[in-house]
């Protein structure tokens, strides 16, 4: 298992035992685990169990007993040729997390905080969600034997609800935004002491996701791709993204990882982000009312914000927004070509790798990983108005036959 060394402060580097906090007590930065790595070989994880545990000495839960599995992790990693040609990208691969134990990555980030939730000994635990944490914590909770809180915009969609619901968690659905919710967490959690996976256990919860790079390099044969397209919400996962290769690197498992490139998609209508790195800020502007398609990436004011500017900096990255026409299209442009049905979150990653290629940002040779992040049916309501309603027909053969060309 892990060794954890600390949990340092992003800003002024203090370090504190990790325990159950997340803040610096002296700047209020967020505080990141660092580990005293043992050397590790490739081959170590050759026959290792197919989910995200197989990295289990660079996840912070110190006894392999309190780990909470729902069997996530380790999905496909699709050469995507079909999408490739469509694109011209001879290289384009999709990391495919919309085929985890609830449908989207963020069984990543949750499960590992639900596991130290167990290590901590905390009696209850929830989230603040924009629909898909939701069900991984919900999940998570279920198999740990936990209560679980949910705190999401009663306007998400319903798939997303009945989901969380049906693994017993209380959903208290807010009339307000995202960041209202996010606040009203955040005060249960620290007055309750119930570990909110995202907020009060934030600096485990995102260890989590260092998995996204843990395994596409193991996929790819130890090898850093050369463009990453990651959608961005808080911003939680590229930051953990960037996290997993510079640890793979100080492991020696992969070479210099500071030739990749990481480009962040948002959707237009909540994309801070976006709006900041052209404006070449190094702070994001919160958007007060988020308005688009891609409800799991309607963060207005991301927690990440200003780290993922930094990480685009520092990996000569871009962040491009596309629309909810454009959303729509790409969803179907995957669908159509490699047969991976995505909610919208995906289809802006996907409408964004479309966008930096036809800038000429990404060369037709370089090793390109879109991340697919979340999972079609749960988004149904959006795709029916855009999709032709089938028509009913008399049962007769005849009829029926004529259709087939
Ligand atoms: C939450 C979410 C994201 C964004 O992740 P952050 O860590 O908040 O940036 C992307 N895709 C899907 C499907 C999500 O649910
Ligand atoms: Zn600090």
């Amino acid at each position: 298992m892990a060794k954890i060394k600390s949990l340092q402060c992003r800003e002024c580097k203090k370090e504190y035992e990790p325990t159950f906090r997340y803040i610096c007590e002296e700047c209020f930065g967020p505080l990141d685990v660092t580990y005293d790595f043992a050397p590790l070989r490739r081959e170590t994880f050759a026959n290792r169990e197919h989910t995200y545990w197989r990295y289990h000495e660079l996840l912070p839960i110190e006894s392999s007993s309190n780990i909470v599995s729902i069997g996530a992790g380790l999905t496909p990693l699709i050469k995507a040729d079909k999408l490739g040609e469509k694109l011209g990208l001879n290289n384009l691969y999709i990391k495919n997390d919309s085929v985890n134990p609830t449908f989207s990555f963020k069984d990543r980030p949750a499960g590992v905080a639900v596991s130290k939730a167990k290590e901590f000994g905390l009696s209850a635990v929830g989230c603040a969600s924009t629909g898909n944490l939701a069900s991984a914590t919900a999940a998570h909770a279920a198999k740990g034997g936990f209560p679980c809180y949910i705190f999401a915009p009663s306007d998400i969609e319903h798939a997303k609800i009945t989901q969380a619901l049906s693994y017993g968690a209380e959903f208290i659905a807010v009339d307000g935004t995202y960041d209202d919710a996010n606040r009203i967490a955040a005060q249960i959690g620290d007055s309750r002491g119930i570990g909110i996976v995202n907020i009060n256990m934030r600096s485990y919860y995102v260890e989590g996701s260092k998995t996204l790079a843990f395994e596409v390099a193991e996929q790819m044969g130890w090898k850093v791709p050369d463009q990453l397209i990651v959608p961005v919400g808080s911003g939680a996962m590229l930051n953990a993204i960037c996290k997993g290769f510079e640890e793979l690197e100080r492991l020696s498992l992969v070479g210099n990882v500071s030739g990749m490139h990481m480009i962040a998609a948002q959707p237009h209508g909540c994309a801070p982000v976006v709006e900041a790195f052209k404006k070449n800020r190094s702070e994001v502007t919160p958007v007060e009312n988020p308005d688009t398609i891609a409800k799991s990436l309607a963060i207005g004011d991301p927690g990440d914000g200003q780290y993922v500017l930094r990480r685009l900096k520092q990996y000569n990255g871009f962040a491009e927004e596309s629309s909810n026409r454009e959303i729509l299209d790409a969803i179907l442009l995957l669908a159509r070509t490699e047969g991976i049905f995505t909610e919208p979150a995906g289809g802006v990653s996907v409408s964004v790798l479309k966008k930096m290629v036809e800038a000429g940002r990404i060369d037709k040779n370089d090793s390109v990983v879109c991340y697919v992040t979340g999972n079609g049916l749960k988004t149904t309501e959006v795709m029916m108005e855009v999709l032709p309603k089938p028509r009913t027909m008399q049962a007769d053969v005849n009829k029926i036959s004529a259709l087939v060309r």
